[in-house]
Formats: structure tokens, C-alpha cells, sequence
């Protein structure tokens, strides 16, 4: 399998064709960026790390029934993924408060719910992927009511899978963001899960081993995603 045009250059990924129509290759880099771009670095050996992480997760996944693009890992960057049309939606699931969430419901951080949320973004980086429901998704054609069921559906599952997963690692899954896409009239798992798209807190310590450490300037971001990587147990 080899790298052809380059499709698609995006901040934390790019993107190439190959001579299949149906297969890209992504290419893990190690730039960050949080706040819709506002901030730009790098976090050594990310790049890696969320390349193996995700494939590692996307298997596990696949073993639990939830179809993801993943076809090969290449080397350690790189990965054949199927080509999906990319739902315009990030569905983003919440165990726990954080973030944006935290913020929006005045709670502090880490408060976990009797049940777990999930809502839509409208994937739109000029409008700062503002929060949507399914029936503006609807309404905009963004799905169509089967899709979304899917997703919803998956995403759950998804979360049952990691949560459960990371618990044996000594981590609470406090949120995450999965992306879907449409794959020969099929929805199927696509983009990445890693501690870029994760928050992930120690159990014992509340220590942030996730994407916070870059966004809140809390230092030891290498380490985090290193730790993450450790714990995974990955060969
Ligand atoms: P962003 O676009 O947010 O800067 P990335 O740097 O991660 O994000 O770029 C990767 C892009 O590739 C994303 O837009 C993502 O939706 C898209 N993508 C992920 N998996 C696939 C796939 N299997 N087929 C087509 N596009 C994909
Ligand atoms: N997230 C992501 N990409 C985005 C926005 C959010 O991967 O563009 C992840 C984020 O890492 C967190 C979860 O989605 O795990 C929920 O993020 P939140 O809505 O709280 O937004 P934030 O506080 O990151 O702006």
C-alpha cells in the first residue's frame, strides 16, 4: 500500500489517497492545536502514540461488533483506513463533567452523572463546531434519522467498551469525541480515539493524562500520552 496525493491536511492528521479508491492512508503527526486552532505546538512522539492507540481500541471495538475504517497499520504513524464520506457531526459522549459541559451547566469538574450523555457538534471549524441535535442534523441533512440512530446506538457501545477497558487500567473515562462516516450505505466507526479526542483521569490521583495537560499549559503532556501508552500494554 502506498501514499499517493495528499487529500487532506488537517491539524492533527494527514490525509493521502492510494491507488485503491476506496482505501486512504493516514498519517499521525504530533501537532497540537486546541481552541479551534488559537493555539498551535507539539507534543513529541504524539503522533505514535494516537496512531497505535487508536488502532489497538478500533480492534477491540471491531471484536465487540462495531464496524470501524480500520483495514492495516502500516508503520508506526501511519495507517490504511477505509474511505468514508465523514458525517459533519462529532458525537461526543460524557461520563463525567468537563470541559465545555462543566462550564456551560456551572459544575465543577469530574462529577459523575447517573447515566451517561451524549450530544452533536456540527463539524464546522469557522462556527466552532457549535452544539446541534438531531433535528437540526435532520433538518440541515446532515443524517438521516437512520444514521443517527446508528451513531447513537454505537456511540454507547463505544463508551460501555472504553469505560470498562480503562477501568482495568486504573482510568475513568471522563468524555470522548468519536466521528462516524457513511461507507457503502453502512455507518461505521472512523477518525481516531486517543488522548487527543479522550479525557482520561487517574483513578487515585485525579491526575489529567489526556489533551487538558496542552490546552490548560499544565505541563507534562509527553508524559501523560505516554503513561496512557504504557498502560495499554500495547507490544
Ligand atoms: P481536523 O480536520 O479536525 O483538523 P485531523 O487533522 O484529524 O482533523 O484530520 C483528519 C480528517 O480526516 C478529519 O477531518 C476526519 O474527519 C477525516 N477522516 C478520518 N477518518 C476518515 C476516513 N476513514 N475517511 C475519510 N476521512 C476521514
Ligand atoms: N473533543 C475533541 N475535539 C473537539 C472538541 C472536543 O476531541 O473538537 C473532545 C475533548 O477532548 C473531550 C470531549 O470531546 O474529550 C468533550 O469536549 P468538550 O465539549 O468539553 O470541549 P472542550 O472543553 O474540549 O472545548
Amino acid at each position: 500500500m502506498e501514499k499517493k496525493e495528499l487529500l487532506y491536511e488537517g491539524k492533527a492528521k494527514k490525509v493521502y489517497k492510494t491507488e485503491d479508491p476506496d482505501v486512504l492512508i493516514v498519517s499521525y503527526k504530533d501537532d497540537a492545536t486546541a481552541f479551534n486552532g488559537l493555539k498551535k505546538g507539539t507534543i513529541s512522539g504524539k503522533g505514535a502514540i494516537n496512531n497505535r492507540m487508536t488502532n489497538f481500541i478500533f480492534r477491540k471495538l471491531e471484536e465487540k461488533g462495531i464496524p470501524t475504517h480500520l483495514i492495516q497499520e502500516l508503520n508506526d504513524r501511519e495507517t490504511a483506513v477505509k474511505k468514508v464520506e465523514i458525517l459533519p457531526l462529532e458525537v461526543i459522549v460524557r461520563n463525567y463533567s468537563a470541559g465545555s459541559f462543566a462550564k456551560k451547566m456551572g459544575m465543577e469538574e469530574g462529577i459523575k452523572f447517573s447515566r451517561p450523555t451524549l450530544e452533536f457538534s456540527y463539524k464546522n471549524d469557522d462556527l466552532g463546531d457549535p452544539f446541534i441535535n438531531s433535528y437540526y442534523a435532520l433538518a440541515l441533512d446532515l443524517a438521516t434519522q437512520e444514521e443517527i440512530d446508528a451513531v447513537t446506538e454505537y456511540a454507547f457501545l463505544v463508551n460501555d467498551v472504553l469505560k470498562e477497558y480503562f477501568d482495568g487500567l486504573n482510568i475513568d473515562l471522563i468524555d470522548f469525541k468519536i466521528e462516524f462516516g457513511r461507507y457503502h450505505g453502512q455507518v461505521i466507526l472512523a477518525d481516531e480515539i486517543s488522548p487527543d479526542t479522550c479525557r482520561l483521569w487517574d483513578k487515585d490521583t485525579r491526575q489529567k493524562l489526556d489533551k487538558d495537560r496542552f490546552r490548560r499549559d499544565l505541563g507534562g503532556t509527553e508524559d501523560a500520552y505516554e503513561e496512557v501508552f504504557s498502560r495499554l500494554g500495547i507490544q
